[in-house]
């Protein structure tokens, strides 16, 4: 039976070509089926924004153990396929389906429960599961399976990140009886994680071992699923305009620099926007007190006030609160927080922080160590908990993230909402969403938060400093930052406008014969 894609009429007030186009997402992560980053934010919601302007999208991702917990009805297709491993086995897939909330875009999972059926998506706390080549290898010839069973052409594929970067090469060099000539587009969340492997899992991909060279697939003598997709995807694009030139140099290019310069304007950024039904601090049913711009002040405060009963931290109104949210990865520039939050616990400082985070196990110890210490100055929650992630943004003034490279970033632009100043790192996306507090932008009327003047801790106590400075001393301006902030649309519109306009280019500069095969 074939899979039956949604049709949508437009309601949201974007302007396209007038083509109806198919589009489908390949992913590991969408909200609500599952998370461990931003990915998933971005594929539980840019779908349905393209949809509403008026084309059929469809996601494919695996049947993690995850997507049963996330109280969406899940059904059961008539399809199933096989697919050929090495070693003659033959490994069976079944696809299950669901939709992205708003029920305009189905979602289907490859469901094979010896790869997916597992506690975790990549790994556990003994590292990366041993096998994840060749989970991922059979997610991206399984999801070829999926878009051959729909009943209508598939106009345009976009991959996200390397777990499903090896589409496209399937698909020029034989999809198995899918047209060859289908454009894609790779989207890359975060060059750093790119699904690098020994040789010998290659054979499990089916691809032509003559393309095993160093100028097309192979990566220093191994297998590296993200590089497979940067030579062979039509287009590829990051999620913000600053980290698209970032990836180019060798700071940032992960060794993947010289391949992305060489590709010229086929790299591209769009930042994401945000899903502002679920990140409203005037909606969010996670909070004690709903607020919006108008009576922020007041909202924030009671807010604080349920958040340090709730994580055992004294009362206090006036306390600054200083909030973290993410993984605990060195990514986020741990080694510049801990040495500022051990400063500020030892002396004394007249500050709070709640910090919720799951990650390194050292960053872990560390913080419930810490916290135990400082049990009146610092609240830590190791895990994951979406509510409690809600519950800091309302709460506190401040939000640090400075991390030493940001794709993208999601927790400045949900910060910017619910009122709270970020403190940031001028990189990636929160170069772009972030405009530093100066003379100059107060006065222009632009200031959105706060930058570190160079990586280290020194800098980011220094811009911690000047912004509660800001808060106790200069309550006028600081109040029209909070509100100038608040008031900035992040939502998907404009993002979604822009990727559609990718789209429309990509399969018009295919359909030219002006792109590879
Ligand atoms: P990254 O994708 O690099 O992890 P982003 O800022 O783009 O960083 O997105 C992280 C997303 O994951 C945000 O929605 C953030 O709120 C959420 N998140 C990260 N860690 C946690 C956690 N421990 N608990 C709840 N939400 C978390």
């Amino acid at each position: 039976m074939p899979l039956r894609g949604i049709r949508t009429t437009s309601n949201l007030d974007l302007p396209t070509l007038g083509i109806e186009l198919n589009i489908v997402y390949l992913t590991t992560e969408a909200v609500p089926f599952a998370k461990t980053g931003g990915l998933a934010d971005v594929c539980g919601k840019l779908p349905s924004v393209v949809a509403d302007a008026g084309h059929q999208c469809a996601v494919i991702m695996p049947a993690f153990d995850s997507i049963r917990r996330s109280q969406m009805t899940i059904e059961q297709t008539e399809m199933s396929f096989a697919i050929e491993m090495p070693g003659d086995r033959i490994v069976g897939g079944r696809v299950l389906r669901s939709y992205l909330p708003g029920g305009m875009v189905p979602v289907y999972f490859v469901d094979q429960p010896q790869y997916f059926s597992r506690p975790f998506l990549y790994g556990d706390k003994h590292g990366d599961y041993r096998d994840n080549a060749e989970r991922f290898i059979f997610f991206c010839r399984a999801a070829i399976e999926v878009m051959k069973r729909m009943d209508r052409p598939v106009d345009l594929i976009q991959c996200n990140d390397w777990q499903t970067a090896l589409v496209p090469a399937l698909v020029q060099n034989d999809g198995h009886g899918f047209p060859r000539d289908t454009p894609t587009v790779l989207s890359i969340h975060n060059l750093a994680y790119q699904g690098s492997f020994p040789a010998e899992s290659f054979e499990a991909t089916g691809l032509p071992w003559d393309r095993f060279r160093s100028d097309s697939f192979e990566y220093y003598g191994g297998m590296n699923f993200l590089k497979t997709g940067i030579v062979t995807a039509d287009q590829v694009c990051t999620v913000s305009p600053t980290y698209a030139e970032e990836i180019k140099t060798p700071l940032h290019g992960c060794g993947l620099d010289p391949i992305l310069r060489s590709l010229g304007d086929r790299v591209s950024g769009i930042i994401n926007g945000i899903d502002t039904d679920i990140w409203n601090p005037a909606k969010d049913v996670n909070l004690v007190r709903n607020y919006d711009v108008t009576n922020w002040e007041h909202g924030k405060l009671e807010n604080k006030l349920a958040l340090q009963a709730e994580l055992g931290l004294p009362s206090n109104p006036d306390v600054p609160m200083i909030g973290l949210v993410g993984r605990l990865a060195d990514q986020k520039g741990w080694d510049l927080i801990l040495p500022v939050m051990r400063e500020h616990l030892r002396e004394r400082r007249p500050t709070q922080w709640a910090v919720l985070g799951s990650g390194d196990p050292v960053i872990e110890s560390e913080l419930t160590w810490l916290a135990s210490e400082h049990p009146d100055q610092l609240a830590a929650y190791v895990g994951f908990s979406d509510p409690l992630a809600h519950r800091i943004e309302a709460s506190s003034d401040l939000f640090v993230m400075p991390s030493r490279y940001e794709p993208c970033g999601l927790n400045q632009l949900y910060s910017l909402r619910y009122g709270t100043i970020c403190v940031v790192t001028e990189t990636g996306g929160l170069a772009d969403t972030i405009i530093n507090t100066t003379r100059e932008t107060v006065e222009n009327e632009t200031a959105t938060g706060f930058h570190l003047r160079g990586h280290d801790a020194a800098s980011l106590d220094r811009a911690i400093g000047d912004a509660l400075r800001l808060r106790f001393h200069e309550k006028e301006i600081w109040k029209k930052i909070v509100e100038r902030g608040m008031t900035r649309d992040w939502s998907w519109g404009a993002s979604a406008l822009q990727y559609i306009e990718l789209y429309e280019k990509t399969i018009s500069l295919k359909q030219n014969g002006k792109m590879r095969v």
